[in-house]
């Protein structure tokens, strides 16, 4: 049982023993005048600093120039979620039938659409989102924007590394969101998470 009592101020213990078979680190808690002047450790840090100028810089490609070489590009893992990409239907037109599944999920509430009837030489479906942004500031990449998706129309790709100057600019709308699809070359019918079957879900037959 502990020896600690209170220090009769209702501050609690004002002492307190170590448990059996502990024991306090070997040391000199008191400085030794050569360490109250700090030089010697500033010194030390010094060192190590100019020790680390020398050596070879390993800087990752961040610019994007290099996609093949793994040394200079991170590929993140299979299944890394990072920012999101609106996919196309046959004819070229963006996917999402403005149906609002993915908005009612975001438990970030970071995504925003505007549904309008589709124009009249669109067949497939009735509406389609006229405005569809994403604060990509907000967003916690949870996935499930894409799991509540009836139609495979949203995904999350591998980008992870897009800066911008302004908050504004982390704002992607729906045109935007498309050509990341596009500038990765992904296709619907490569997907993982949409396999055939999805109802309301038509796989892609060629990559976009
Ligand atoms: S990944 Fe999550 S937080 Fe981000 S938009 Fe989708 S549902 Fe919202
Ligand atoms: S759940 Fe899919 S179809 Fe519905 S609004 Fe979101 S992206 Fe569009």
């Amino acid at each position: 049982m502990s020896a600690a009592h209170d220090d009769g101020h209702g501050h609690g213990p004002a002492t307190a023993e170590l448990p059996p078979g502990v024991k306090l680190a070997p040391g000199n808690p008191e400085q030794s005048w050569v360490e109250k002047l700090y030089l010697p450790e500033v010194a030390k840090g010094l060192n190590n600093t100019f020790k680390h100028i020398f050596r070879k810089k390993f800087t990752i490609d961040y610019d994007q120039t290099d996609r093949d070489n793994p040394a200079k590009f991170h590929r993140p893992r299979e299944g890394y979620r990072g920012e999101h990409y609106l996919k196309k239907d046959e004819e070229g037109h963006v996917k999402c039938v403005a149906c609002f599944m993915c908005a009612a999920a975001c438990p970030a509430e970071c995504i925003h659409i505007e549904a309008e009837a589709t124009p009249t030489d669109w067949n497939n479906r009735e509406r389609y989102p006229r405005r569809f942004e994403i604060d990509m500031l907000r967003c916690i990449y949870c996935g499930m924007c894409e799991e509540a998706c009836p139609v495979d129309a949203i995904a999350l790709s591998t980008t992870y590394n897009r800066v911008a100057d302004t908050r504004e600019a982390k704002v992607y709308d729906r045109d935007k969101l498309m050509k990341t699809g596009e500038d990765l070359g992904i296709s619907l019918s490569k997907h993982k998470y949409r396999p055939d079957g999805v109802p309301g879900a038509i796989p892609h037959k060629k990559a976009h």
